[in-house]
């Protein structure tokens, strides 16, 4: 027999699946919120100018292909980390970060996962919101760790259950490792406010929780970049010692160029510096060291005030076109005649609408509305535009009332 016979077809991705049926679909009406990427008003994918811009800097510089450092692009290391805390945070001043540049949003939290493995002092079990980002659970028990929950978003009000949250947090076993969406939490675009924030900062010190960040979204929560990390920010300033993985995947629409940071926030720069080492070979060992085009890109980016902000307009633009639809969205729902609470369409944040809609329901506006989405119905609100929206709202008040 062959050496894979005993290999078993495994599921298709619950994501890919989406897109799979919607492109064998010929309904011209058809419509995919499935995916997490950003369109534009013609539903088309779009690259954003500044990153049109920064590539063209950045052939007439002429550069080499050598490999970069085990830890990526310094500069680019640099403004990732600034990016998220702020320019002249006590962090960087004092060298008390490890930044290294990795493969997007998804290798960065692998490698903190990795990280956290081989190192991590107390319980290595990390506390996921319910639900979470798909990929959480497989991508953390694949690098060891364990995985379990705590409460985030309650169904019967399509927001969070805080009281729920802070109940199972408090229970989580001291020095367990928490992971914490920085804002536009995926899927359910449900964030904690302010005040919120600050009580969960103080219960997870009080607890002794090492908390994990991913911000996969900053600036695509509200169009800024600053109010975005303000979680993040809050943490640090009252003396968490954090983790960080960023993604520019949605931010500067660099998706497939696979372009992030992973950061440690260390005790001293002392302490900072043995983990940067250990780091550095766990990357050697996994991929040697990241690609480097995108990071040139956001690097160059970020350090051109003119490039930068023209940047932060066209996340704002992002941002503003995604909120505007979800609007229209929820007054077409209402203009239909629907007798449900549509809020949430609006409360909710970021990229994602969680619209609670039952798996029967999501069944029923796939096959006869040619509407794809995730079952857990989650719809890409990125997806939805200022000519399909009248559709899409039709459609939903059909298989919900
Ligand atoms: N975390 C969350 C919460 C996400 O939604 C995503 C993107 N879907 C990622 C991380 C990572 O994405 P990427 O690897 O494309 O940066």
């Amino acid at each position: 027999s062959s050496w894979w016979s005993g290999v078993q077809m495994g599921p298709p991705d619950a994501i890919l699946g989406v897109t799979e049926a919607f492109r064998r679909d010929t309904n011209p009406n058809k419509i995919n919120l499935g995916v997490g990427a950003y369109r534009d008003d013609n539903g088309k994918p779009y690259v954003l100018s500044v990153v049109r811009k920064a590539e063209d800097k950045i052939k007439a510089k002429n550069l080499d292909k050598e490999y970069a450092p085990i830890s990526g692009v310094a500069e680019f290391c640099k403004r990732s980390i600034e990016l998220a805390l702020g320019e002249g945070s006590d962090v960087t001043s004092n060298g008390l970060n490890a930044t290294v540049q990795s493969i997007s949003g998804t290798g960065s939290l692998r490698v903190g996962a990795a990280f956290l493995n081989g190192f991590f002092p107390g319980n290595k079990t990390v506390y996921l919101p319910a639900p979470s980002w798909g990929n959480h659970t497989p991508l953390f028990k694949h690098s060891g760790l364990d995985v379990k929950a705590y409460r985030y978003y309650d169904p019967k009000t399509c927001g969070l259950d805080f009281s729920g949250a802070v109940e199972d947090i408090s229970k989580i076993p001291e020095k367990s490792i928490i992971l914490l969406h920085a804002c536009a939490h995926n899927p359910t675009g449900v964030d904690p406010t302010r005040e919120q924030w600050a009580e969960l900062s103080a219960l997870i010190k009080k607890r002794n929780l090492f908390p994990y960040f991913d911000m996969a979204y900053q600036g695509f929560a509200t169009g800024n970049v600053d109010n975005d990390a303000y979680a993040v920010r809050l943490f640090i300033k009252e003396g968490h010692r954090i983790a960080l993985a960023q993604s520019y995947a949605k931010n500067m629409g660099l998706y497939g160029e696979r372009t992030g940071a992973f950061s440690l926030v260390a005790s001293s720069k002392e302490e900072a510096d043995r983990c940067m080492s250990q780091i550095k070979i766990l990357i050697r060992a996994l991929y040697s060291n990241p690609p480097i085009n995108g990071a040139r890109i956001a690097s160059e980016i970020l350090g051109d005030p003119e490039l930068r902000s023209e940047w932060l307009k066209e996340v704002k633009g992002m941002a503003d076109r995604i909120i505007s639809v979800r609007t229209k969205l929820r007054d077409n729902l209402k203009k239909e005649g629907s007798t449900r609470n549509w809020d949430h369409i609006t409360n909710q944040i970021g990229m994602f609408c969680f619209t609670g809609m039952k798996a029967p329901e999501v069944e029923k506006i796939i096959k006869e509305h040619s509407v794809y989405l995730t079952k857990d119905g989650r719809i890409s609100m990125a997806g939805v535009t200022s000519k399909n929206v009248d559709y899409l709202a039709r459609a939903i008040h059909a298989v919900t009332k």
